[in-house]
């Protein structure tokens, strides 16, 4: 699911590229920020590949990646959480694909 090339920016208000950055570079457990490119805005944080932090539950749940409306050419994926259902991202890329 990290195959997204852009995210859906709530500062901007805008799809803009995203950027994952982890938060320890040598150790992928500890989370992965996914980061407007443009602004630096915090679209969500990841923990794995199938967990996300929610600040809803205000822990770590695994996360849902439902398919979304897509925008031109790239497809979209609703990143949310397992437990209470809210949304924590929109993801947009060619390769969107649920796990
Ligand atoms: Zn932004
Ligand atoms: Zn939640």
């Amino acid at each position: 699911m990290i195959d997204a090339s852009h995210v859906y920016c709530a500062n901007c208000r805008a799809i803009q590229p995203v950027e994952f950055e982890r938060f320890v570079a040598s150790e992928p457990s500890m989370g992965t920020a996914a980061r407007c490119s443009r602004c630096g805005f915090l679209a969500f944080t990841m923990i794995s590949e199938a967990r996300v932090y929610c600040d809803v539950c205000d822990d770590v749940r695994p996360a849902l990646l439902h398919e979304y409306r897509p925008a031109g050419l790239l497809s979209g994926g609703l990143v949310r959480c397992a437990v209470c259902y809210a949304s924590r991202a929109r993801l947009y890329g060619t390769k969107v694909s649920a796990k």
